[in-house]
């Protein structure tokens, strides 16, 4: 049973084998870490290479590598785990692993779903989580300022009993990321409609670069000298550059939550709703709709497709907000706002996909978004894509996220193949459902990222034009191409992994 780390990354699984018999499922150039460099790196900071820690630290939540860790397997296996306490000692490690040509894979909670923080040319994990805590809160100007190996739980306890505000960002994995795995990972909290993602959060960043210069991006909101420098390292998965601290917003953290539930008839009633609210302005912290198939599953409701709407904050603002709702709902089915508090209590229990995985199961979640124009055909055809395959059970949705102009949709799909066929499965459902998305309109990702699930679609996400951009940044700030290499579909001058 997964048991829950306070302030130190949670394991996704048991491994199916002693930690000693662990072994490297990718086909990849390994770097080995030479005995000089391991005596370099311990000269600046703390280091481990038992068996067990180096393990642990070559895998994160990724479903597929949960299945391999049954078997006894990572995606690839570090050398060194490096574990500095300040930017300092993080920028001695890139410089001697600059100079060594040593892969450099960040990580923090290791709670990613895409191998992101995966070292699969082995080398070294450069282990974020002891530079943690809070440096400042203005609450004149509602700016925090906190070490990016900060866990969101003990982040968000701490603000709330000491400066009585909140940053408003709660994944469902608050309990197992950090805030540099946020912003790395361009990442998305369950109230995002009122608070924003953690893009919109983020008002500076420190940052040190593969050769081990330190710099300092944004500082100033709505600041006009030059692009914005902070969205250059947000969602870079720790490719361009390690994130040690961060300025974000915070909010007050006032108000009881005012909660609503409605069924409709179709997917499509319930997020036309939503867009019409959004679109007069308003932005109730929650607004979720589930398919009839989740509905269901999760909350008993038949053949409904159920809009759950949860609200916090200024009370003015709460009810100005809940009025639109109901205006744009009048015509549903008012259901027990007891739904919304029965899911809000059990949104973060991880408990089940240990016990699916190990059950024989392949169950996954493809998030993305789309514009309101496109999402009806991009559920439909990324459903069918999927429903089609050999072995698929089901492929069901909710849309977890919305905005103005469009939203997230958050596809499940599960099958039980036998044994020998559950990767094949796994990756043919990705291809399936992303191919489809793609062709629809959908973005890649809403919030999990790219890392190496995702790596193999990117060029047809962003176009040739765009990739080109991004590869040319990546060589400009990192020219051995130490940091994560593998990742975010970049040239990999390790050679390119072959994907199992
Ligand atoms: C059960 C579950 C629920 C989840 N729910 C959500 C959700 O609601 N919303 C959401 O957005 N995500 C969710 N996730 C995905 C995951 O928690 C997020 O992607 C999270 O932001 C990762 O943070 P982390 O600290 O665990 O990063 P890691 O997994 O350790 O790293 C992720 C990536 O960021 C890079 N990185 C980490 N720290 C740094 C740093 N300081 N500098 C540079 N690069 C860095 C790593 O190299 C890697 O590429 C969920 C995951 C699980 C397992």
């Amino acid at each position: 049973m997964v048991e829950l780390q306070r302030g130190a990354p949670t394991r996704p699984i048991e491994f199916g084998t002693p930690h000693g018999d662990v072994v490297s499922k990718i086909d990849a150039a390994n770097v080995e870490v030479s005995g000089a460099v391991v005596a370099r790196l311990d000269d600046v900071c703390e280091i481990a290479v038992d068996r067990h820690s180096l393990t642990e630290a070559s895998r994160d939540w990724w479903p597929l590598a949960m299945m391999w860790a049954t078997e006894g397997q990572v995606g690839g296996l570090a050398g060194v785990i490096a574990r500095p306490a300040d930017s300092e000692q993080v920028a001695a490690v890139l410089r001697i692993c600059n100079d060594s040509h040593v892969p450099v894979t960040a990580a923090g909670g290791r709670s990613g779903v895409c191998g992101a923080s995966v070292p699969v040319h082995g080398g070294v994990v450069l282990d974020i989580t002891a530079m943690e805590g809070i440096v400042d809160v203005d609450t004149e100007s509602m700016v925090l300022d906190v070490r990016a190996g900060t866990f969101g739980d003990v982040l968000e306890d701490t603000l709330g009993a000491d400066h009585g505000v909140t940053v408003g960002h709660w994944p469902q994995s608050v309990n197992l990321s950090t805030v540099g795995g946020w912003l790395a990972c361009r990442g998305a909290g369950q109230l995002s409609n009122r608070y924003g993602k953690i893009e919109d959060l983020v008002i500076g960043l420190d940052v040190v670069l593969a050769d081990g210069t330190t710099l300092t991006t944004g500082g100033n909101g709505r600041a006009s000298a030059g692009p914005d420098l902070n969205q250059l390292f947000v969602g870079s998965e720790g490719t361009l550059g390690i994130i040690t601290g961060a300025r974000l917003r915070v909010h007050p953290a006032t108000g009881e939550p005012v909660n609503a539930a409605y069924g409709f008839e179709t997917f499509h009633d319930a997020n036309d709703a939503c867009r019409r609210i959004l679109q007069r302005g308003a932005a109730p912290a929650v607004l979720r709709v589930y398919d009839n198939i989740e509905a269901d599953r999760s909350h008993g409701t038949g053949d409904r497709h159920v809009l759950l709407v949860r609200n916090v904050g200024d009370q003015a603002i709460v009810d100005a907000e809940m009025q639109v709702t109901e205006e744009e709902c009048r015509s549903a089915e008012h259901l027990d706002p007891q739904l919304v508090e029965n899911w809000w209590g059990h949104r973060n229990d991880v408990s089940g996909l240990e016990a699916l995985t190990h059950k024989g199961f392949v169950v996954d979640t493809m998030e993305l978004t789309a514009p309101w124009s496109a999402i009806d055909r991009v559920y439909e055809d990324v459903t069918a894509a999927i429903m089609a395959l050999p072995n698929a059970r089901v492929a069901s949705a909710h849309q977890s996220h919305a905005y103005p102009e469009g939203a997230c949709l958050y596809f499940t799909f599960a099958s039980r193949p036998p044994a020998e066929e559950r990767q094949r499965f796994y990756l043919d459902a990705w291809e399936a459902g992303t191919v489809a998305s793609l062709k629809a309109g959908a973005s890649l990702s809403h919030h999990h990222g790219v890392g190496m699930n995702r790596s193999r679609f990117m060029r047809s996400a962003l176009g040739d034009g765009a990739m080109g951009v991004l590869n040319s940044v990546k060589s400009a700030l990192d020219p051995h191409g130490i940091l994560n290499p593998g990742k975010l579909g970049l040239d990999d001058p390790f050679g390119t992994p072959s994907f199992p």
